[in-house]
């Protein structure tokens, strides 16, 4: 009898002994990898060298997910190189409505992203086709479009019409910013107002909707391409799914605000992986403006 119970213990300390070997070895294999240096697919748990999935423009290689990306990474991604020269690179925001603890959101999301805003805007060429490029940031608040965003996408395109160049914007945002209020949705009214003289002047505004592009960023600016493009199966909506199943009291579509939704029902005219991102950009530029001086 007791012999029974000495072989159950010894077999229980032999458990917890090879149990605790095991941890320490995966302790320590953990400690050998160094952090990000494998990636995995949030969509289809793949998982890959983080080398390989940056060498990839961050998209997977198995299910084709879009990782979001900088404005920075974006923006080396689709220019030619050193063609960049940035406007407005110093505008920073207040705190108009002296929204508490505004300032230091700001702030925190300044020293995280290097960034003075959520947009970047400034003159590039594309495969030599010279163009103004807006580029929203959604690490920075969300890239929410408060007055700043609001009033760079306006000077951009702006100086877009007075040189008569095509505007090639890429958009990602949670709508407005509700630190700003009122200000932040005139915002919308602003930016649209741009875009109409843009096209009045009879120049290209191309969008590329990325991941995700929401409330009034939606309902404004990113709405109103001439060619409307979107990365595959990213968010695009105004409201909330679950806000407008409340208000009209129906189950939407599983597939409803996605990119391959909007494509079918004419909202996006064309979905187009990262990858050929910069080659289709530059032939619908070469085709709309087949008689452009060329710097280079
Ligand atoms: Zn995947």
């Amino acid at each position: 009898m007791l012999e029974d119970i000495w072989k159950v213990v010894r077999s229980r300390l032999d458990y917890d002994s090879k149990d605790e070997e095991k941890e320490k070895r995966e302790e320590d294999s953990r400690a050998k990898i160094p952090k990000n240096l494998l990636f995995k697919c949030p969509r289809c748990g793949n998982v890959i060298f983080m080398e390989e999935f940056s060498a990839g423009l961050k998209v997977c290689p198995n299910c084709s997910y879009h990782a979001r990306i900088s404005c920075r990474e974006r923006l080396d991604l689709t220019v030619d190189r050193g063609s960049f020269s940035e406007y407005d690179a110093d505008l920073t925001t207040v705190n108009p409505l002296d929204f508490p603890g505004y300032e230091d959101k700001v702030a925190d999301a300044q020293a995280k992203t290097g960034l003075q805003e959520a947009v970047i805007t400034g003159e590039c060429t594309i495969r030599t086709r010279k163009c103004v490029i807006i580029i929203m940031d959604s690490r920075f608040m969300m890239a929410s479009m408060g007055s700043v965003v609001g009033e760079k996408i306006t000077r951009a395109f702006e100086k877009a019409t007075e040189k008569r160049l095509p505007v090639v914007a890429f958009t990602a945002s949670g709508g407005a910013r509700m630190q700003e209020g009122i200000i932040s949705l005139m915002q919308m009214a602003k930016t649209s107002a741009a875009v109409a003289k843009h096209s009045d002047a009879g120049l290209l505004y191309i969008t590329v909707l990325t991941d995700p592009t929401t409330g009034g960023v939606t309902a404004s600016f990113a709405s109103l391409g001439d060619i409307i493009i979107a990365e595959p199966k990213v968010l695009i909506g105004f409201a909330g799914r679950r806000v407008i199943e409340g208000t009209i009291r129906q189950r939407l579509p599983d597939d409803f605000q996605s990119a391959e939704f909007l494509l079918e029902h004419g909202f996006v005219d064309m979905i187009v992986s990262r990858v050929n991102m910069r080659k289709t950009i530059s032939k619908l530029l070469k085709a709309h403006l087949p008689d452009q001086k060329l710097d280079v």
